[in-house]
């Protein structure tokens, strides 16, 4: 099997993570919920694992809030923060964990592309916060979240980034950027489970959490505390998530992410090279851009469902076909769906070969077909 899906879910994950979860879980233990030695221990590797992600964004550790992912910190961070008479400014690269959250509060909305020059024709004098997504999970587009942040803050603006298909991949600075918030997912470029994720928050940042509970402490106050990162994390946490985090961030830091970045790239620019050769191949990639190793495409004449199938079936090809929860940029491109190849670390350089063999093929088919 070729897996190209890492878009969707990383296949690779680290020995030690995988090691380390199975050893928690034969002595699991729920972190400020007790003071036996199991939940000390998970007390400490979540701490742990708040310091490790605090180094990665750049952020104070304690403002370093755990969710199950980027879609349940997405709609924490929109609801929490903004309400109908906002006006936010988004971009046509959104998922919908942007957009559904957005549509559902019934804000007012501005959609453009992503870019500082983009966004400053948008500004009103009731805007009130830019989301930006870091990398498009269709085409792999890198947008400049440094300088939309820096934009934002002399513009008075919150800004805030979704770096799901970026964290891991590309280095992200919440104090360098002057972002506000990152919301981040674990399954991905951070090689850990699903089902665990983040929200980094800059200073003074007030959101109203989506739920309350228990927190571990002051349980005869009426309410939830208000301190980060408590204030967000009502229940318990993900443990074996956070012990995975805390492993793969480990891992990363090893192999030094801009090392994998530019192995992803390299296969993603070498696999685009090889297929600008082929007729009747529709590559969603534009010259001046930058893009990670995810590469959109349609096969002219036939369905992005039939062709990804048919990778699967007949050559052990695992790519995506679809609108990727991001409707947006198929009105940008005038389509309805795309095949996604999306390249990661488990990745070789004849997987390209391999994958672009087999289009290559499948075009040929598709001749005889028409
Ligand atoms: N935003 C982007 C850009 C994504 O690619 C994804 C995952 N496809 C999400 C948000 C949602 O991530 P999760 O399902 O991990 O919450």
């Amino acid at each position: 099997m070729i897996y190209a899906d890492n878009a969707a879910t990383t296949y690779f994950k680290p020995e030690k993570t995988i090691a380390a979860v199975c050893e928690y879980l034969k002595h699991p233990g729920n972190p400020g919920r007790g003071n036996n030695h199991m939940a000390m221990d998970a007390a400490r590797m979540v701490l742990d694992t708040r310091i490790k992600l605090a180094d990665l964004f750049d952020c104070d550790f304690d403002h370093v809030v755990f969710t199950s992912g980027v879609t349940e910190s997405l709609n924490t961070v929109i609801q929490g923060l903004f309400g109908p008479q906002d006006h936010i400014i988004t971009t046509y690269m959104e998922h919908n964990s942007v957009l559904r959250p957005l549509y559902r509060l019934g804000c007012r909305l501005s959609v453009c592309g992503g870019s500082t020059e983009e966004i400053k024709k948008h500004i009103r004098s009731d805007t009130k916060a830019v989301i930006i997504n870091h990398v498009s999970n269709v085409t792999g587009e890198i947008n400049d979240i440094e300088g939309i942040g820096k934009f934002c803050r002399q513009n008075g603006l919150l800004s805030v980034a979704d770096t799901a298909q970026s964290a891991g991949v590309l280095p992200v600075s919440l104090k360098e950027s002057e972002l506000d918030v990152i919301c981040f997912t674990g399954h991905k470029g951070l090689l850990a489970m699903q089902g665990i994720g983040g929200i980094c928050l800059g200073e003074d940042i007030d959101i109203r959490p989506l739920k309350v509970g228990g927190s571990g402490f002051a349980s005869f106050d009426t309410e939830h505390p208000k301190q980060y990162p408590s204030a967000l994390e009502a229940g318990t946490l993900n443990v074996p998530g956070i012990v995975s985090l805390n492993r793969s961030l480990d891992f990363l830091k090893e192999c030094g992410i801009e090392n994998i970045l530019r192995h992803e790239q390299l296969l993603a620019e070498e696999f685009c090279r090889i297929l600008s050769s082929f007729d009747g191949v529709k590559v969603y990639r534009e010259k001046e851009k930058e893009y990670t190793g995810i590469v959109s495409l349609n096969v002219e004449g036939m369905d992005a469902a039939a062709v990804s199938d048919i990778l699967s079936r007949e050559y052990g090809i695992e790519t995506r076909a679809g609108a990727h929860c991001a409707p947006l940029i198929h009105e940008h491109y005038g389509t309805e769906s795309t095949v996604r190849f999306s390249f990661g670390i488990n990745n070789r350089k004849e997987d390209i070969r391999e994958c672009s063999e087999a289009l290559k093929e499948i075009i040929k088919i598709r001749g005889h077909e028409a």
